[in-house]
C-alpha cells in the first residue's frame, strides 16, 4: 500500500504533490519520489523528465536541495510502504523504463513480475530494482509505437494483480495516463487543473468535484480535460460526483475510525496476502526454497498478543498437514525459560510491526541454539527481519489503529499458506491438503460476506455495553479466536473479559456465572459442537445469557442471539469468525463513547520489554 498523487494545470507541480504525499503518509512512508515534465528551454516542446526520490519521509524529500529545480506544471509523486524489495533509493518510485523517456508510480503488486521481467529481460531490457513495479515502464516502453495510451493498454493487459498507476512521458508533455485495478485512484477537477490521488482528502484542499477510476480503467487527464477508457480503449462516460467531506474523515476513506477501516480492509488484504504464491496448479511459492524441512522434528511459534493468536489458530494446521509436533509460545516466556532447541528446530515468528522487542529477543535466542528462525512480518525492512534466516510478509497494508485487525487475518493466512508449502515440500500433497487449499484461495469472497454481521453486532453490543464482565468459549480453532477475540474487547472496551476452552468452564470459571452473565459462544466444528452447546446450556441454567457466532445448523431456543456466519474449512474459521468478533468490541467501545483507534496505555508497536 502506498499513496500516489498526480497533478497537471496552470500552477507549479512540486508543492501540491507534496502537500498530498504528506496527507497519504499514513498509506506508508518509507520512502518518497516526484517526477516532473520540466521545459527549462525557450522552446515550448522541449520538456524534459526529472526525478528526485529518496528513502525516508516525505519531509526527506520536501527538504532536498533539488527539489527546487522542479519547476513544470505536470507531474506524479509517491510514498512507498515497500512490498517487494527493501525500502531503499533505488527501490523507491517512480521507476523509469531503460531509455528514460516513461516515469510511473505504482500502488499495488504486481503478481506476475518474475515473468515479467524474465520476458523484458530476454527482449534486451535490464531492470535495476528489486521492486515488482519496474516491470511496468519498461512494459509500456516495449509497447510503445507512438500511442502511449495503447502501449499502457497493452501493458495492462500483461499485468497480475493489483495496481493504481500514474504514466508521464516526454513524448506526451500535456498528459498524464493513469489506470487501475484493485487499488485506489481518485481524480479531483477544477478550472486550476487536475489533480490525482489514492485518497480524496490529499487533495480536497483545491477541489471538490471527483471523477472515481472503476477497476481495469485507463483515464487521460489533461489540464484542461479528462477521458476515460476501458482496457480496450473504448470510450467511457463518467460524470462528476461533488463530495461534502472534511479532509478528516475522508482521510478514513469515510470511516468514523482507522479500526472500522480496517476491519473492512481484511478482504483485500488477505488477497494481496496470498496473491500469487498459491494456485490449485502449481506448487506454493514462498521464496524459502533454501530450507529443507525434512530436517525438523519440532515447529515453535513463537509471538506476543494478538501475533500470538494468529499462532494459536495455525498450530493445529501445522500438526495436520506437516506432521510436526508444534507448541506456541509468548515470547517474553520463550526467552527466558530455557526452551528446548537445537538445530532440528524450526521456530516462526510473527510481529505486525517487526519491532516487538520480546519477539527479537526471541529470535536471537532460537539462533544461539542453531534453530532454523523464519519471521512474519508486516512491515518491510523492520528489525526483526534483519535477525531472522528467512522473512516473509502479509500484505496488510499500514495498520494505524492500536487494535490489530487485518494484520491478524493476514498473519492466520500467511501461516496456512507455509503449512501448505512445507507439506508440499515433505511429499503430504494430498486430497486434504487440495481442499485445504481451495478453501484459503476462497477466503477474500468469505471475507467480504461476513461483514454484513456488522449491524447485528452492533445491536447487540448497544444491549450489553454497561457489563463489566463477559466470557468467551470455544474448542480447538474456536478457542483460539475467542482468546483473540476477548483481547480485542479488553484492548478498546476495557472491559473485563476472559476466554476458556469450553470444557473447562465446569472447571472453575462457572462459579463466576450470575444472571444475566454475557456469554460469547463461537462453534465452527460440526465435531464438537454439541459439546459445546452442552457447556453453552450448563451456563444458560445458571443464568446466562448467550451471543452464539456460529457457522453450525444449531437449533436451540435458550441461545438469546445467534449470527450467522458463512461455512469454510475449519482450521481457517478464525479468520472468519474473529471479524464478528472485532465489531463487537469495536461497537462496545463506541456505545462508551471511547477512542478505539488509540486505546489508554497502549501502544501499535511495544519495543520495550
Ligand atoms: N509493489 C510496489 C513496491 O514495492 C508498490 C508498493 C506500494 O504500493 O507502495 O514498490
Amino acid at each position: 500500500m502506498c499513496g500516489i498523487v498526480g497533478y497537471i494545470g496552470e500552477r507549479k507541480a512540486v508543492p501540491i504533490l507534496i502537500n498530498g504525499l504528506l496527507s497519504l503518509e499514513y498509506r506508508g512512508y518509507d520512502s518518497a519520489g516526484i517526477a516532473v515534465l520540466n521545459n527549462n528551454s525557450s522552446n515550448e516542446n522541449n520538456y524534459q523528465l526529472e526525478i528526485v526520490k529518496d528513502k525516508g519521509r516525505v519531509n526527506n524529500l520536501k527538504n532536498n536541495d533539488k527539489i527546487k529545480d522542479l519547476i513544470g506544471n505536470v507531474g506524479i509523486a509517491h510514498t512507498r510502504w515497500a512490498t517487494h524489495g527493501i525500502p531503499s533509493k533505488e527501490n523507491s518510485h517512480p521507476h523509469i523504463d531503460n531509455t528514460g523517456k516513461f516515469a510511473v508510480v505504482h500502488n499495488g503488486i504486481i503478481e506476475n513480475y518474475t515473468s515479467l521481467r524474465r520476458k523484458l529481460i530476454n527482449n534486451g531490457y535490464k531492470l535495476y530494482s528489486e521492486t515488482d513495479t519496474e516491470v511496468i515502464p519498461n512494459l509500456i516502453n516495449m509497447y510503445y509505437s507512438g500511442d502511449i495510451l495503447k502501449a499502457v493498454s497493452d501493458t495492462m493487459k500483461e499485468l497480475k494483480g493489483s495496481y493504481a498507476i500514474e504514466v508521464i512521458s516526454e513524448f506526451c508533455p500535456d498528459k498524464i495516463i493513469i489506470a487501475k485495478k484493485d487499488s485506489p485512484l481518485v481524480i479531483g477537477t477544477s478550472e486550476k487543473g487536475n489533480y490525482i490521488a489514492s485518497d480524496i482528502p490529499a487533495i480536497l484542499t483545491y477541489t471538490n468535484k471527483f471523477y472515481f477510476l472503476d477497476d481495469e480503467e485507463i483515464s487521460v487527464v489533461q489540464k484542461d480535460s479528462v477521458e476515460f477508457y476501458d482496457i480496450n480503449l473504448s470510450q467511457i462516460h463518467k460524470s462528476i460526483k461533488t463530495i461534502e467531506l472534511d479532509s478528516q474523515s475522508s482521510e478514513k476513506n469515510g470511516y468514523e475510525d482507522f479500526m472500522l477501516k480496517e476491519i473492512y480492509e481484511q478482504p483485500n488484504a488477505v488477497r494481496e496476502t496470498i496473491g500469487s504464491r498459491l494456485s490449485l496448479s502449481e506448487k506454493t511459492n514462498l521464496n524459502i526454497d533454501y530450507i529443507d524441512f525434512k530436517k525438523f522434528n519440532r515447529i515453535f511459534i513463537v509471538a506476543c498478543g494478538t501475533a500470538m493468536h494468529a499462532g494459536m489458530a495455525a498450530k493445529p494446521i501445522f500438526e495436520k498437514f506437516c506432521k510436526i509436533p508444534t507448541e506456541v509460545d509468548v515470547a517474553s516466556e520463550f526467552r527466558y525459560r530455557n526452551p528446548l532447541i537445537d538445530e532440528h528446530t524450526f521456530c516462526i515468528f510473527i510481529s505486525q510491526s517487526g519491532e516487538t522487542a520480546d519477539t527479537i529477543a526471541a529470535v536471537k535466542l532460537a539462533k544461539s541454539f542453531s534453530a532454523t528462525t523464519l519471521s512474519i512480518v508486516n512491515v518491510i525492512g523492520s528489525s526483526i527481519t534483519r535477525f531472522s534466516d528467512y522473512t516473509i510478509y502479509t500484505h496488510a497494508g499500514p495498520e494505524i489503529a492500536v487494535a490489530s485487525t487485518k494484520a491478524y487475518t493476514c498473519q492466520v493466512t500467511l501461516l496456512g499458506i507455509l503449512a501448505i508449502y512445507m507439506a508440499e515440500f515433505l511429499g503430504y500433497d494430498d486430497k486434504n491438503l487440495q481442499s485445504f487449499k481451495l478453501a484459503l484461495l476462497k477466503l477474500p469472497d468469505k471475507l467480504k460476506e461476513v461483514l454484513d454481521t456488522s449491524k447485528t453486532l452492533k445491536k447487540y453490543a448497544k444491549k450489553i455495553f454497561n457489563q463489566h464482565d463477559l466470557y468467551f468459549i470455544g474448542r480447538g480453532s474456536d478457542y483460539a479466536v475467542c482468546m483473540e477475540g476477548s483481547l480485542k474487547l479488553k484492548e478498546i472496551s476495557y472491559i473485563h473479559s476472559e476466554a476458556y476452552a469450553s470444557g473447562e468452564l465446569k472447571h472453575g470459571p462457572i462459579a463466576l456465572i450470575e444472571k444475566d452473565t454475557t456469554i460469547i459462544g463461537v462453534i465452527t466444528d460440526s465435531l464438537t459442537s454439541k459439546k459445546t452447546i452442552s457447556n453453552l446450556e450448563e451456563a444458560i441454567s445458571r443464568g446466562a445469557k448467550v451471543l452464539l457466532i456460529t457457522n453450525q445448523n444449531i437449533d436451540n431456543d435458550k441461545i438469546d442471539f445467534t449470527v450467522s456466519i458463512p461455512p469454510i474449512h475449519t482450521l481457517l474459521s478464525p479468520i472468519i469468525s474473529i471479524v464478528p468478533l472485532q465489531f463487537f468490541a469495536y461497537y462496545i467501545a463506541k456505545f462508551k463513547n471511547l477512542d478505539v483507534d488509540k486505546p489508554r496505555n497502549l501502544a501499535k508497536s511495544v519495543t520495550v520489554e
